[in-house]
């Protein structure tokens, strides 16, 4: 501690704790998403915290990297990604979205989403340049930005429609932003972008000569109707990176495979930063990624209604307890706000659910700043990427909620 009561931290952490990175004690600042893991498996709670799947992905992905193992795909494979994976993303951008992709100038293959991020904010945000996303966001994006220096403008999306106001958009994009980084489809809110605001995001980065980075990982997990890649719009090729991942559609969360796509010269920046990161990831996981790049619409089509039957169990199971959910457009995950059973405070609530009621959630305080989280300080994101029986449990279980509630009410 210094004569302020504040810890004395080295020189080299306090560059990470700027950036939020470390907490004042100079430990890494613990996520939200650790904590709650922490909490169920202390208490045996149905875990809808992190948004992962509990079930394996399509047979012939997995045999393709069991293959790719045993048949010596070892080694480091080359920098921007291996071509047969490269030239399946580029096949997949003309099958689904008509998109014209060359796989050796306009295709980078990354350690996941993730490191496409990373790398594309690394590469295109200087100190002081300003990054609008939507808020609440994917909790990689504040941290991201501010680790570049740069400064994080965002613009709220409001329970429980999501819809962006044009006005508080068109404020919030000026000369000095660099980068209108996207995520639609949206994680934590499950919303999709319409095509207006796709539109207007186009014509102001034109107006304010900014860039639009897009994060479409759940590209494939639309509910209804298909995914629109605002890179498909006119006039928006020439300015748009575009990154997804074979994670979320593949049910292959930890194989890390991920991609970017875009104008050459933007691709070339991106693996500059790129090849000195992780330079090159996951070998045998690239052509079986690329052999599920290539199945069929079936499965794609499959996959999401699957998922949707899954997200109607858990939101009868959310609305049931006592809550009221925005029912998610897709993705992993639904938006339930606890005040009607009596929360203030989302956090707590959360930290309180695994003992009230058996179930992890997490408040989606923390996907937003901490200056403005009062907009959503009641709000708690559950992830249904689960087996139905696991969703059909944690609905029982906070029935309980309904029921503690009616004991409540029924108290002198
Ligand atoms: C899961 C997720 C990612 C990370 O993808 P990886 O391929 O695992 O790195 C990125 N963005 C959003 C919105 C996500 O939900």
């Amino acid at each position: 501690m210094d004569d302020t009561g504040a810890p004395h931290l080295a020189p080299w952490q306090r560059t990470a704790a700027g950036a939020g990175l470390l907490a004042a004690n100079g430990t890494v600042a613990p996520t939200v998403f650790a904590e709650m893991s922490a909490l169920a498996l202390e208490t045996g709670a149905v875990n809808l915290g992190q948004g992962f799947p509990d079930e394996d992905g399509p047979r012939e992905v997995l045999e393709a990297a069991r293959e790719a193992i045993a048949s010596g795909v070892n080694q480091y494979p080359p920098g921007p990604g291996m071509p047969v994976l490269r030239e399946a993303i580029a096949r997949h951008q003309r099958r689904w979205y008509d998109l014209e992709v060359d796989p050796v100038r306009e295709v980078l293959v990354t350690a996941g989403a993730t490191e496409a991020l990373a790398a594309a904010i690394l590469a295109f945000v200087d100190t002081g340049d300003e990054v609008v996303t939507f808020e609440p966001s994917y909790d990689a994006y504040a941290a991201l930005v501010a680790r570049a220096g740069g400064v994080h403008r965002t613009v709220p999306l409001r329970f429980p429609d999501w819809v962006p106001d044009p006005d508080e958009l068109r404020a919030a994009v000026t000369d000095r932003t660099r980068v209108i980084l996207l995520n639609s489809p949206h994680n934590p809110t499950g919303a999709v972008l319409d095509r207006e605001t796709l539109e207007l995001v186009v014509e102001l980065a034109h107006r304010h000569d900014a860039l639009i980075v897009t994060d479409e990982v759940y590209e494939h997990l639309v509910f209804d109707g298909r995914h629109v890649p605002i890179a498909t719009l006119p006039g928006a090729w020439q300015r748009t990176v575009s990154i997804s991942s074979g994670g979320k559609t593949f049910n292959t969360t930890g194989w890390k495979i991920g991609w970017l796509t875009g104008p050459a010269h933007f691709v070339t920046a991106v693996l500059a930063v790129k090849q000195y990161l992780t330079f090159v990831n996951g070998a045998p996981f690239q052509p079986a990624i690329a052999a599920g790049l290539d199945l069929s619409h079936t499965y794609f089509a499959d996959a999401a209604a699957a998922l949707a039957a899954k997200r109607d169990v858990l939101v009868r199971g959310l609305d049931a307890a006592g809550f009221t959910t925005a029912v998610p457009r897709s993705g992993y995950f639904a938006v339930a706000d606890a005040a009607p059973l009596g929360a203030s405070d989302a956090a707590a609530f959360c930290r309180e659910l695994p003992r009230r009621a058996g179930v992890v959630g997490v408040p989606v305080t923390a996907f937003v700043h901490p200056d403005r989280r009062d907009s959503v300080r009641t709000l708690v994101r559950f992830a249904f990427c689960k087996r139905r029986e696991v969703l059909e449990e944690a609905s029982a279980r906070l029935a309980s909620l309904s029921r503690q509630r009616g004991a409540d009410a029924r108290r002198p």
